[in-house]
């Protein structure tokens, strides 16, 4: 079923909640001389301490918990212990959970120490884009619609916008239907219903669109090796606004704790 009951949300919503504090959890850890590795160890932890199990680990065979995609990398970065982030660096956490039979998906590009001007900017308009399309995300209106919001705001700002990868529906399966495109016309596609619940995710890059995938079958990167950042939250659609499930409210109470200790 394409719409989810009440019943449904609020289980969507526990498991939204759960990824969020996760992030924020790993979020604590990110600085320099880290590796994705650690990361992805507390990240695990974190998840089962709590009742949940990872979802990404074996979908379709991915080997870890997060996805953690460094500077010109886009998504599906692999965690490493060769991976060791360096002052100045960003990387995207994405990370899925399964409680109570339900899927939690959510992704925030964090900053590795002193990052430069330009890249916060980038950091900055993504993060913006996404609640444009949150805000596009109400009953009547079109995936269309959600996906020109986020376009028109990356592309007015001078950044280039993924096509090959998209945000889509949640449920008890990590991706359901519909897609969700971070690009489109207004009023086009799939009719947006109340209580659909998507996962909204911009991938903005500081140069062209373009991507190429590693050589490890999962990493995707831009061809130009410019920075991308990714910002993921789930939204049930409402009738005037949409109701946001996942937060990043844990990661921006800690961060801010962080700079100020
Ligand atoms: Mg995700
Ligand atoms: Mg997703």
């Amino acid at each position: 079923m394409i719409e989810k009951t009440e019943e449904e949300i609020e289980l969507l919503r526990q498991s939204a909640l759960l990824v969020s504090k996760t992030l924020a959890e790993v979020g604590i850890l990110v600085r320099p001389g880290v590796t994705t590795y650690e990361l992805d160890v507390r990240a695990e932890e974190f998840i089962r301490d709590n009742g949940g199990k990872p979802a990404f680990k074996g979908y379709r065979g991915f080997p870890a918990t997060l996805c953690t995609s460094v500077n010109g990398q886009v998504v599906h970065g692999i965690p490493s212990k060769n991976t060791v982030l360096k002052d100045g660096d960003i990387v995207s956490l994405d990370c899925g959970v399964l409680l109570n039979g339900y899927c939690g998906d959510s992704a925030y590009t964090f900053e590795v120490g002193e990052v430069n001007e330009s890249t916060r900017r980038l950091l900055r308009i993504t993060k913006e884009c996404l609640f444009k399309g949150i805000e596009a995300a109400t009953a009547k209106n079109r995936i269309g619609d959600v996906g020109y919001a986020v376009q028109q705001h990356a592309e007015s700002n001078t950044y280039s916008v993924v096509r090959e990868l998209v945000g889509h529906g949640i449920g008890t399966q990590v991706h359901e239907k519909p897609d969700v495109p971070n690009y489109g016309r207004r009023g086009t596609g799939v009719k947006l219903l109340k209580n659909m619940v998507l996962c909204i995710e911009p991938m903005i890059n500081k140069g062209r669109r373009h991507i190429v995938e590693e050589r490890d079958g999962w990493t995707i990167r831009t061809k130009d090796n410019e920075p991308s950042a990714h910002f993921e939250l789930t939204v049930a659609v409402g009738d005037q606004r949409a109701d946001t499930l996942s937060t990043f409210a844990f990661i921006e109470e800690k961060l801010k704790f962080n700079l100020a200790s």
